[in-house]
């Protein structure tokens, strides 16, 4: 094919996306047992079915106590007290506390009718049946009030909230067991190649040892997604179309066989499946004959063979639409730093340049480029830290600022709003948060 003609035939990284991000099939949602759910995004809002703390309860180890009984009482000027009985974490105490007297009371216990303070053990003497008051601060001190946290109905995990050990315990807490969540994204690998032997196994001094399987299958699990099936498919089309047939996923990942090769087979082997081509071929390098097509609500990514065209493509296209699938909005995790030489693409096409960051007294990031970029270099990608995306003719220059494509895929995607979850908007969990309250209200108290 004439240069020019193919110039014109592959579509820029940005259209690409666009085709990406008009073609993710909607997260699937499911309803868990909250212990199956770890990891996963709500896809639910969850109200509190009950207030916080549920009922009024002591913050301390003590003597639950009417204020009008004990303020003012000082070491110098003790206020003594009857005991008339006990309330336990999970045995409360039934009784009223009249004038002068007071209760036992644990950390967690409810508060018997009457009471409105607390009176720490360490504030205190006991008399055998009565208790000397040695210090009183504040009316309401070291007292949990009913709902003091949050209050039935209250808006307590929004859709798009992750579940991990907080959130879980919070569902805990309030007496929930099953939420809906989104299904993790299912992903199949399907490593083609006549060439390839598994890493353990004996090569001849002709083929290739195959990094493509353990290297997706590792950015798979850690971009969140579920690995659900792994082949290597020899490249003959009937193999090719079979694995393709017998694979069922959310995303086909295949490498290798997607080039303009004999023996390259995938698009066919797609297409006789019934998969609609998207695309094919990208104006970047490396990376360029990246294929797409979708069947129903499978999307398949054929991905280069050179194992760091494969990465760069995992990195770029396929790990977005994980975590969309997995119901998070997506953003590249990039990290801005200060070009430390030139660092110019002298080719037609847009390039990923895989690049180390240093961190700088000065508290930036510097970044340089690796030296060795060929597409079959894994060193490429094991020495980088990320990517920096250069146009043909670009040169980032020396001390130039330039954003960094970190490959950390266990890092949470940030907003970037270029993928988007039915209108979710991406949400640190940090937002939203409330002022701290600090333990005294008089208000829920018996008084
Ligand atoms: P292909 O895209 O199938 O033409 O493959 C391009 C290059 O990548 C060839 O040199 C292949 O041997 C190599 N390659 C393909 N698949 C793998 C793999 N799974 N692991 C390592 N190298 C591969
Ligand atoms: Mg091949």
């Amino acid at each position: 094919m004439a240069a020019d003609t193919e110039k014109r035939e592959m579509i820029s990284i940005e259209e690409a996306l666009a085709i990406i991000k008009t073609g993710i099939p909607a997260p699937v949602e499911q309803e868990y047992a909250v212990e199956e759910a770890f990891g996963k995004i709500l896809a639910e809002d969850i109200h509190a079915p009950e207030s916080s703390p549920r009922f009024t309860n002591s913050a301390m180890d003590g003597y639950g106590v009417r204020w009008e009984d004990v303020h003012g009482a000082e070491p110098d000027m003790p206020v003594t007290l009857d005991i008339v009985g006990e309330s336990r974490a999970g045995t409360p105490f039934h009784g009223t506390v009249g004038k002068g007297e007071a209760v036992r009371i644990s950390t967690g216990a409810m508060l018997a009718t009457w009471c409105d303070t607390v009176i720490p053990v360490e504030d205190t003497e006991e008399l055998s049946d009565r208790v000397r008051i040695l210090a009183a601060k504040k009316q309401g001190q070291h007292v949990r009030c009913e709902g003091e946290e949050f209050r039935e109905g209250d808006l307590l995990l929004p859709r798009g909230t992750k579940i991990a050990a907080p959130q879980a315990a919070l569902l805990a807490a309030v007496g929930i067991t099953r939420v809906k969540a989104y299904r993790q994204c299912e992903v199949a690998v399907l490593v083609t190649g006549s060439e390839l032997v598994a890493a353990g196994e004996t090569i001849a001094e002709h083929q290739i040892r195959d990094s493509n399987m353990i290297m997706l299958k590792a950015a798979i699990e850690e971009s969140g997604g579920r690995i659900t099936r792994c082949v290597r498919v020899a490249d003959e089309e009937p193999a090719t179309i079979e694995a393709i047939g017998q694979t069922r996923a959310d995303i086909i990942v295949c490498t290798g066989g997607v080039s303009v090769g004999r023996h390259d087979h995938v698009k066919n082997g797609a297409e006789a499946n019934g998969f609609a081509p998207l695309f094919w071929k990208i104006r970047q390098k490396p990376g360029k004959p990246l294929y797409l097509a979708r069947k129903g609500t499978t999307l398949l990514f054929g991905l280069p063979g050179n194992p760091v065209s494969a990465f760069m493509c995992f990195a770029h296209y396929v790990r977005p639409v994980i975590t969309v699938m997995n119901g998070l909005p997506f953003g590249w995790p990039t990290v801005s730093g200060e070009a430390g030489e030139a660092i110019t693409n002298r080719g037609s096409r847009t390039n990923m340049i895989r690049v180390q960051l240093a961190w700088l007294h000065n508290g930036g990031y510097c970044i340089t480029h690796v030296e060795k970029q060929g597409s079959h270099m894994l060193t490429s990608l094991s020495g980088a830290d990320g990517y920096v995306i250069v146009e043909p003719g670009q040169t980032l220059k020396k001390g130039e600022r330039a954003d960094v494509y970190r490959y950390d895929f266990r890092r949470d995607p940030v907003e970037g709003s270029m993928f988007e979850v039915q209108g979710l908007r991406f949400k640190p969990q940090s937002a939203g948060l409330e002022e701290e309250t600090n333990g005294v209200h008089g208000s829920c108290l018996h008084q």
